[in-house]
């Protein structure tokens, strides 16, 4: 029986959002082809997390125990990864679309002779030929195309936030340690510093405070920085985010931008404020748990799709959420 492999990845310790939405997918995958489901965990110290992962109800977790996996080395992990792949023969390996993924997916399809489908957001199977089906928007977002491989394994990437997050199973995947040959020769690029870089993680927030071109000034959305602020101090993580054409006037940087070309986003709360909900906005965030919406135009389509709206100028609403807020803190 083939078998959809996918590739966990881990921080801290502890498993990363996306792995979970990847196991998400092969399950669904998997069960339309009739072949079983694995994730390939890499790292050095993993017994603790190829545990957690077997909570997840895949077939089997192999793991791959070495000192050089303890960081990520693109050689290192690319050349274990073919290894596996060569001994297994895995009918399609999923990545998530993170630094990680876009950096062994090329490399691992080249190395493989076969094909890498990068960044998709949705997958399901042709039941006549038993092909997976991949979506991924192209030309800037103005398409979507509808692509299958002719090559296995497929390697394939997806974009974070658009599947579900796998639930906790009772049925236990069984641990495979797999021996794989690997020495730090290999290794052509060398780490010299590793640096942390401030950037707005989106898709970790629970609360998103998203301005929009109805926001009158740049000054305005300090506002939006006081609540989410205030959001962070009740003690959820609230961040603020924004819509393209206020990324394009520069008053935020596009690590902000919510979006088809930005982030795609799920936290509990969106609050969109001065954001009419064009679909390409709308398609990142759409899956958020409550959308409050806040706009002067009863019609426009971000109070379609809320599950409350308010229908006022936000400079009225705003400064009191603000003062409600340090009113409760
Ligand atoms: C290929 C492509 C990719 C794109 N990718 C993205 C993307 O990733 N993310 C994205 O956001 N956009 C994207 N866009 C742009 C998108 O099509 C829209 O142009 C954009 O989302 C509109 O942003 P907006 O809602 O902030 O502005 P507008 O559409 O101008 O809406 C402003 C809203 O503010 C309301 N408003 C005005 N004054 C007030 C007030 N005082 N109080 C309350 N409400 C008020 C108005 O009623 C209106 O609904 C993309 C476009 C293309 C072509």
């Amino acid at each position: 029986m083939g078998e959809i492999l996918v590739l966990a990845e881990s921080k801290e310790g502890s498993l990363e959002k996306p792995t979970l939405e990847l196991i998400h997918a092969a399950k669904g995958i998997a069960s339309d082809l009739g072949v079983g489901t694995a994730a390939l965990l890499l790292g050095d110290s993993i017994t603790e997390l190829s545990n957690e992962i077997a909570g997840y109800g895949l077939d089997k977790v192999y793991m791959l125990e070495n000192s050089l996996f303890k960081d990520f080395i693109g050689d290192v992990w690319v050349a274990a990864i073919e290894q596996v792949c060569k001994n297994l023969n895995p009918d399609a390996v999923l990545i998530s679309h993170s630094d990680i993924g876009r950096e062994i997916a090329p490399r691992l399809a080249y190395r493989l002779n076969s094909i890498a489908t990068t960044d998709c957001i949705s997958l399901s199977v042709n039941q006549d030929d038993k092909t997976i089906i991949k979506n991924k928007p192209i030309y800037g977002g103005n398409a979507i195309a509808v692509l299958k491989s002719l090559k296995q394994p497929e390697i394939i990437t997806l974009r974070k936030n658009c599947f579900p997050l796998a639930e906790a199973s009772s049925d236990k995947s069984e641990i495979v340690e797999l021996p794989v040959e690997i020495s730090q020769d290999i290794v052509k690029v060398e780490i010299l510093e590793r640096k942390q870089v401030d950037t707005v993680e989106l898709d970790k927030a629970e609360v998103i405070i998203s301005g929009g071109r109805g926001i009158a000034s740049d000054e305005d959305f300090k506002m939006l920085e006081q609540l989410a602020d205030l959001i962070k101090k009740a003690g959820a993580n609230a961040m603020v985010g924004c819509s393209r054409p206020i990324v394009d006037m520069g008053w935020m940087s596009s690590d902000h931008q919510v979006g088809l070309t930005g982030t795609m986003v799920a936290p509990g709360i969106y609050l969109a404020i001065g954001i009419s909900g064009a679909i390409q906005h709308l398609v990142g965030m759409v899956r958020s748990k409550k959308i409050i919406a806040i706009n002067t135009d009863p019609g426009c389509n971000m109070l379609k799709v809320a599950d409350y709206g308010l229908v006022d100028d936000y400079t009225e609403i705003i400064p009191h959420l603000i003062k409600k807020m340090e009113e409760l803190s």
